[in-house]
């Protein structure tokens, strides 16, 4: 069995995850608002990020820089963009690696500028607005004081405002609170005297709006990821027409298969992940594992591709009600992650990422 074909993977589609971009590039394009491609969820890899940059996007965004190091390291040469605010103890790898970052704390903004003037760098920022989701962002009220320092800061470029929703408390985009941030981009504007480049409406929950808006106002700007990758909207995971739903797969392998009860016998007390739901008996089912577990992907985000159940997951074994497909020891299930068992996967050791597709060759085949 070669590298490639072990199991449990990812398995990634370039050409999928190329289309997708570049479908979403267009439609967006239309409405003069460009794309900045999200590689956190795949931890900077590269083939990904090449994919991103032929479907069209205007730049790279990351969270973290490890991640952006990994992209620099294999000559990807796109703007980068750090996503979350910069940790203080890494502001010299952060001029280093990112070209921009997002902020919200003057005390980080003012380090960014030590470490920019270290190295010799110009470091480009955007001041992340909070508007409901409450997660980062300088309070609207404060904003203009925030700029007014920034501007004086050497070897720092403001290139715009941005805000981020429906991540923390799930608050959707809307025309009232991206209208505020068409003001606020108005109102900096009129203190720095200078254009914005940026105004940066949000992530793919944003993408709803963005394309059904009357008018999307000053936002010029949406960094896409998990919509790139899983061609879903998130606020419903409703598929994103023209969008291919499995550019990104997790396939794992069955290690036993075997007609059993569908009813446990015994008395029942918790497990190691809490009380399990009592199954309806419906007689013997054939009941297979696969070897894939909670340490692996987020079990509950996994829509299986074969008419198969998933019955639960413990840490190492994902159990299946095969139902009518013919699964033996050593088949292989393959599975559409959500975005939160996407994540888990790529950043489990015990997960093997394989693209195939792109310039690259298919990898282990
Ligand atoms: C993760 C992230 C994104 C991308 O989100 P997706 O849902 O993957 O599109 C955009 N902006 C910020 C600040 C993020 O943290």
């Amino acid at each position: 069995m070669t590298a490639g074909r072990a199991a449990p993977r990812i398995e990634v589609d370039l050409d999928r995850v190329r289309h997708n971009a570049a479908s979403l590039v267009a439609a967006l394009g239309h409405r003069s608002i460009s794309v900045v491609g999200v590689t956190k969820a795949t931890l900077g890899h590269p083939e990904v990020a090449h994919a991103l940059i032929d479907g069209g996007v205007v730049g790279l965004g990351d969270s973290r820089v490890e991640n952006l190091e990994r992209l620099r390291d294999a000559g990807v040469g796109a703007a980068t963009t750090l996503l979350r605010s910069p940790v203080p103890t890494q502001v010299d790898l952060v001029v280093a690696l990112a070209t921009t970052s997002c902020n919200t704390e003057l005390e980080v903004l003012r380090m960014l500028s030590v470490a920019a003037v270290r190295a010799e760098v110009v470091h480009h920022v955007v001041l992340m607005v909070e508007l409901g989701d409450l997660r980062e962002g300088i309070m609207a009220e404060d904003l203009d004081a925030v700029v007014r320092v920034v501007i004086g800061l050497p070897n720092l470029v403001l290139d715009g405002i941005g805000t981020n929703l429906a991540c923390h408390l799930g608050v959707e985009p809307s025309d009232s609170n991206m209208g505020q941030l068409s003001s606020l981009a108005d109102s900096v504007e009129s203190t720095t005297g200078d254009p914005l480049e940026r105004v940066s409406g949000g992530n793919s929950a944003n993408l709803r709006w963005a394309l059904a808006s009357p008018d999307p106002g000053r936002v010029n700007e949406l960094r896409l990821g998990e919509s790139i990758l899983l061609g879903r909207q998130p606020l419903d995971r409703s598929v994103i027409e023209g969008l291919h739903t499995d550019a990104v797969r997790v396939v794992a392998e069955v290690i036993e298969s075997k007609v059993k009860p569908s009813v446990p016998s015994g008395r029942l007390a918790r497990t190691a992940f809490g009380t399990a739901r009592p199954p309806e008996d419906r007689g013997d089912i054939r009941r297979v594992i696969l070897a894939l577990g909670r340490q692996d992907v987020d079990p509950d985000g996994l829509v299986p591709m074969l008419d198969v159940d998933v019955l639960g997951a413990s840490s190492d074994h994902l159990v299946v009600d095969a139902r009518s497909e013919a699964l033996r020891v050593g088949s292989e299930v393959a599975f559409e992650p959500d975005y939160a068992a996407l994540v888990r996967a790529m950043t489990s050791p015990f997960v093997r990422t394989v693209v195939r597709g792109g310039s690259e060759e298919p990898d282990g085949r």
